[in-house]
């Protein structure tokens, strides 16, 4: 009990959300993710660490730890990531010390993660770890999406489509899964999740002695 007489409890009153969003490329997974994050300030974007090229636009430190091979290696050997995974040949990992402080701190973060990332999280962090994926309505308009965005060149997009399908084959996997026809009902979906797994009883510790105390009056 602390000294008001109310059961401890950790800052923000409950356990993070770890919310592992998984996508193939182009369904709309990192703009949803970003929406998510402007209306839900208190939430905080795992950036990976990666060893491909900035896209254009893209913000070292923002949207990735942009580093070398050799640095990505050195990480990994000195145990920094939480997880990590090769895709499309290139290195792309989790830093730990975000993950490990966030859940007790009751910070709630989002992951843009594919699903080798997705399963690391849920098998290291089963109680926190909320698994989401964005499944495009159809695979020509994923396509469609790729060539219009102009950022990759045709054989990195014939790779993607390859890819998809199988990030696609793990769909699953996942506690929940938005079919992403209508970005503004996508969103509004992603917002009913989050709301409500903040609400699961697991993620509220204090209610053990809350209860007791209840009870005993
Ligand atoms: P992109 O190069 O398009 O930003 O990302 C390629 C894929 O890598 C996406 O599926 C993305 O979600 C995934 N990815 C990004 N960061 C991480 C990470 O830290 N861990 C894992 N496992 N996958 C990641």
């Amino acid at each position: 009990m602390s000294s008001d007489g109310h059961p401890p409890i950790f800052r923000g009153g409950r356990r993070g959300v770890l919310l592992a969003l998984s996508s193939p490329s182009g369904a709309g997974k990192t703009t949803l993710s970003k929406r998510l994050l402007s209306q839900n300030p208190d939430m905080v974007l795992s950036v990976s660490t990666t060893t491909r090229q900035p896209r254009p636009g893209e913000v070292d430190g923002e949207d990735y730890n942009f580093v070398t091979v050799e640095a990505f290696k050195a990480q990994i050997e000195a145990g920094e990531f939480f997880e990590w995974a090769e895709v499309f040949g290139r290195y792309y990992g989790t830093p730990k010390a975000l993950v490990l402080n966030a859940i007790e701190d009751g910070r709630d973060v989002i992951f843009d993660i594919d699903w080798q990332g997705a399963q690391a999280l849920a098998a290291q962090a089963a109680e926190d770890t909320v698994r989401v994926f964005i499944l495009p309505p159809s695979l020509d308009l994923l396509e469609d999406r790729l060539s219009k965005r102009g950022q990759d060149t045709p054989q990195i997009i014939k790779d993607r489509m390859a890819r998809a399908k199988d990030e696609i084959s793990h769909w699953h996997e996942y506690d929940y899964v938005i079919v992403n026809d209508d970005f503004a009902r996508a969103l509004d979906k992603l917002n009913q999740i989050l709301h409500a797994e903040r609400l699961k009883r697991s993620r509220h510790p204090w209610l053990n002695g809350f209860v007791d105390a209840l009870m005993a009056e």
